[in-house]
């Protein structure tokens, strides 16, 4: 006989959700997810996804991701430290660090547990960590697996940080105290402020941790926040996935020979997770190759943010304070953002609305992602749909 009361938890906590409007339903991808996506057998325009530069339907890197099958098969067969460490993810650590001008690099299977697996190898609980308020559920959750103190600052607050930061340091409490942020923060697209965030750093000894998961393929020519502002240098450990811009799966983390030694002896996932597969390591490698290469499709990426945010706020819709091409039409009321976004659906738009907890309460939104893939005629469509229902729910 099965768990009474796992079946009670589950079927009361499910049907509260229902109720309250927050059950969020799947809408599987039939195909792939590229500028155009296929649900429902209905064709969409697709603005809800990370793949930044289009490079999860790229041919090259569908052919390297075949040719590694062929040469190496579909799975590693190991954790990194026994002998799951193959050729091709040495390759691609090699090139994440020059990808980030540092002096190594180590790679993880997601995004997410590499921010567990870095901020709890390096921090402890005699430790303190200063962290953005609207950082990513990723940083959270590896802030408390870590047991340190965590200390939230407001968001992009330097007054805020810096009080903080001098209390923390102070207080004679903490072995070390780390101060941690998104360098894109993906629900308004804003920067973070890095220059003075490093000079508090200096101020205190802080050790300092950049999430670039939105900023890595977007900012910096394409090699992120940290080079964008000039900032190689004074980040300690600049963490990144292979799943938005590179357009494949995994995380890493660039930094100190150091750094990188420890993280290989002491983070979890590391140690005790299979690493991926031959064809993300050789897939993820040959993308990083392309952006050092080139930076036509980061442009692309700017050039069609411009142009989606120009035709946004022509027509009257609040955008937000977005620095980047994540374009966020504010709504407000959650219902409305909701009713918004399938409306949108309805007439070939895939934007999916962001409500509260993500958002605060009150700023429910539509949020946009437009990639290097879009055509102009595209944005044009879109654009057209969102007058079209802008106009129809008086929101314009
Ligand atoms: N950090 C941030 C800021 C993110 O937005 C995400 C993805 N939503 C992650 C980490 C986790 O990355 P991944 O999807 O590669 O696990």
């Amino acid at each position: 006989m099965t768990s009474k009361a796992l079946d009670t938890f589950l079927n009361e906590n499910i049907a509260g959700l229902k109720e309250q409007g927050l059950y969020n339903e799947i809408d599987p991808v039939q195909g792939a997810n590229g500028p155009v996506i296929k649900l429902n057998g209905k064709e969409l325009i697709n603005l809800s996804s990370n793949n930044y530069l289009g490079l999860a339907t790229n041919e090259t890197l569908k052919e390297v991701a075949k040719e590694a099958v062929d040469s190496h098969g579909v799975g590693a067969g190991a954790v990194r430290t026994i002998n799951g460490t193959l050729d091709l993810h040495l390759e691609l650590e090699k090139k994440l660090a020059a990808f980030k001008g540092t002096e190594a690099a180590i790679s993880y299977q997601s995004g997410f547990n590499c921010n567990m697996a870095a901020i709890s190898a390096v921090m402890d609980k005699n430790d303190a960590i200063l962290s953005d308020e609207l950082n990513h559920a990723s940083i959270i959750d590896g802030c408390r697996l870590s047991k340190a103190k965590i200390i939230r600052y407001k968001h992009s607050d330097m007054k805020d940080l810096r009080e903080k930061a001098k209390e923390a340091t102070e207080s004679g409490l903490y072995h070390k105290v780390m101060v941690i942020t998104d360098g894109v923060f993906s629900m308004d697209g804003d920067v973070a402020l890095l220059p003075e965030i490093v000079q508090i750093a200096e101020e205190f000894d802080l050790i300092t941790y950049v999430d670039d998961a939105h900023g890595s393929g977007v900012l910096g020519n394409g090699a992120g926040t940290v080079k964008h502002f000039g900032l190689q240098d004074k980040v300690d450990m600049q963490m990144g996935t292979l799943s938005k811009a590179i357009g494949v799966i995994g995380g890493y983390v660039a930094g100190k020979e150091n750094l990188i030694d420890w993280l290989k002896v002491r983070s979890r996932p590391f140690l005790f997770s299979t690493a991926v597969s031959p064809a993300d390591a050789a897939a993820s490698a040959k993308a990083v190759d392309m952006l050092m290469e080139s930076t036509e499709l980061n442009e692309k990426l700017w050039e069609n943010g411009d142009y989606l945010k120009e035709g946004l706020k022509k027509l009257g819709f609040d955008i937000g304070n977005s620095e980047t091409p994540i374009t966020p039409c504010i709504i407000g009321d959650e219902k409305d953002a909701q009713q918004f976004s399938k409306r949108l659906y309805e007439e070939g738009v895939y934007a999916k609305s962001i409500v509260f907890p993500t958002v605060p309460k009150g700023t429910g939104r539509v949020r946009n992602m437009p990639t290097a893939a879009h055509t102009k005629e595209m944005l044009d469509e879109a654009i057209a749909v969102y007058e079209k229902v802008g106009k129809e729910m008086g929101l314009i």
